[in-house]
């Protein structure tokens, strides 16, 4: 990209990350080729984030973490992904579950400690296991069908299936949404592995982010303690009952998701730039990169990479250095993505076309891009659920404006 590696950093610290992950980001691309063949899951690039510390990133100082805010988690996890989309999606829900319980807690304090205490020490990772067959993305307010009854011995009994748990073979804590039928309401619950009756199905054999080990989680009765229980908080009085409409307190660090797939764009854009100057076919005096539809290419690639990292950075600085203004920020995280995913399809698709037919092949890493990025469709937030709540954000402002004139 036009922009320095470092444009982003602001201090040593962000140095520190994007130094840690740039060297890891180039191992992971060499055996980028061979995980996603086999839709197996990286666990030696998992075994490289814990050695360097970088799984303890956002969990707090005080527990022997890096204490880090949206703006380094998006740094380091964007540079990963130019290594492989996968390692850093997966790892990326690890930090985000952490950095949004470290700033905004909703789970009882001797849960969080625990999680924050694991991660730090021994790098084990957590992630949520929410999205069902039945219910199919959890955004759109479905209830599960996993059920979880309270014993009489006073545990629970879980039982239903997961889908799309990204990191499952990894995931030292699974965090399992489900109906809590005592309660009437969903509840999550921490849920270890190897506890009996819970298992993974591998059934991830998807077009895209084929190393991110996104497999099923299949619970058979698996009782776990009453202090599994971490939301609803019930240690907790006053639920914030305005925090859904205004896209969470915990918003900002969503973007972890957009990150992930800039930075898999921007792989390809290095890509293309650097075949396009290589490439120099015998119809012509020098290389594809003086062509002129191709320099259009090139140069359109920057157009729309420039603005999506602007629009990431900006949001991020400002999550983390203005508290007051996150309440009205969820709308614009959600943007944030959706702008991120228009520029990224474009991008992988511009690549393409750069390169040519050799662009289809397999040892390449350009299709890999191409595949990985659709993925990005998927996550949350879902475009026509975003797009609704912008508009009636949207509405609602002018409507009370209105009302003030
Ligand atoms: C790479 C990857 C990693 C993921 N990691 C995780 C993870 O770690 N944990 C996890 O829990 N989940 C994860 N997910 C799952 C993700 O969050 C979604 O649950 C999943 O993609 C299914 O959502 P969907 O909207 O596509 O599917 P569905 O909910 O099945 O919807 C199918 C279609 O119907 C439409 N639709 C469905 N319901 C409605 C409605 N009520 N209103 C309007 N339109 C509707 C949708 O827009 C879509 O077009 C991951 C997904 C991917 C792709």
């Amino acid at each position: 990209m036009v922009l320095p590696d470092d444009f982003y950093c602001r201090d040593d610290g962000d140095r520190d990350v994007l130094r840690t992950t740039a060297a890891l980001a180039r191992g992971f691309a060499e055996r980028a080729p061979a995980h996603d063949r086999d839709g197996s899951f990286p666990h030696e690039n998992v075994a490289e984030l814990r050695a360097a510390g970088y799984l303890r990133l956002t969990v707090p100082q005080a527990y022997g973490g890096g204490g880090a805010g949206v703006w380094r988690m998006v740094l380091g996890q964007e540079r990963l992904a130019r290594g492989d989309g996968s390692t850093a999606l997966a790892v990326g829900w690890h930090l985000y579950t952490i950095g949004k319980q470290a700033q905004c807690p909703t789970w009882p304090k001797e849960a969080l400690e625990r999680v924050f205490r694991d991660a730090a020490d021994s790098g084990a990772c957590i992630n949520a296991a929410v999205s069902e067959p039945q219910t199919g993305s959890p955004s759109r307010g479905g209830r599960p069908t996993t059920l979880a009854r309270r014993t009489d011995r006073g545990t629970w009994v879980i039982t239903g299936r997961k889908t799309f748990t990204t990191m499952a073979p990894e995931l030292a804590t699974f965090v399992v949404s489900a109906t809590a039928v005592d309660l009437e309401r969903t509840a999550s619950f921490l849920v270890a592995r190897g506890t009996p009756g819970l298992r993974v199905a591998e059934t991830w054999d998807s077009l895209g982010m084929r190393g991110s080990g996104s497999h099923d989680l299949v619970l058979d009765g698996v009782e776990v303690p009453d202090s599994a229980l971490v939301e609803p908080n019930l240690q907790q009085s006053a639920p914030d009952a305005g925090a859904e409409v205004r896209g969470g307190p915990s918003a900002g660090w969503n973007l972890h998701i957009p990150a992930v797939y800039l930075g898999i764009a921007r792989a390809a854009a290095d890509f293309a730039t650097c075949y396009a100057v290589q490439r120099r076919p015998n119809s012509l005096q020098g290389s594809i990169a003086e062509v002129p539809h191709i320099e259009q290419k090139l140069g359109e690639m920057q157009r729309l990479l420039l603005p999506a990292y602007n629009l990431l950075f900006t949001l991020a600085r400002r999550w983390d250095e203005d508290p007051p203004a996150r309440a009205a920020m969820g709308g614009a995280v959600s943007a944030c993505k959706l702008v991120v995913m228009d520029a990224v399809l474009a991008v992988v698709d511009l690549a393409m076309r750069i390169v040519g037919g050799a662009g289809l092949s397999r040892k390449l890493p350009l299709e890999r891009y191409y595949r990985d990025v659709r993925a990005g469709l998927h996550n949350p937030p879902m475009e026509d659920a975003a797009l609704a709540a912008l508009a009636r954000q949207a509405v609602k402002q002018m409507e009370a404006e209105l009302v003030a004139r």
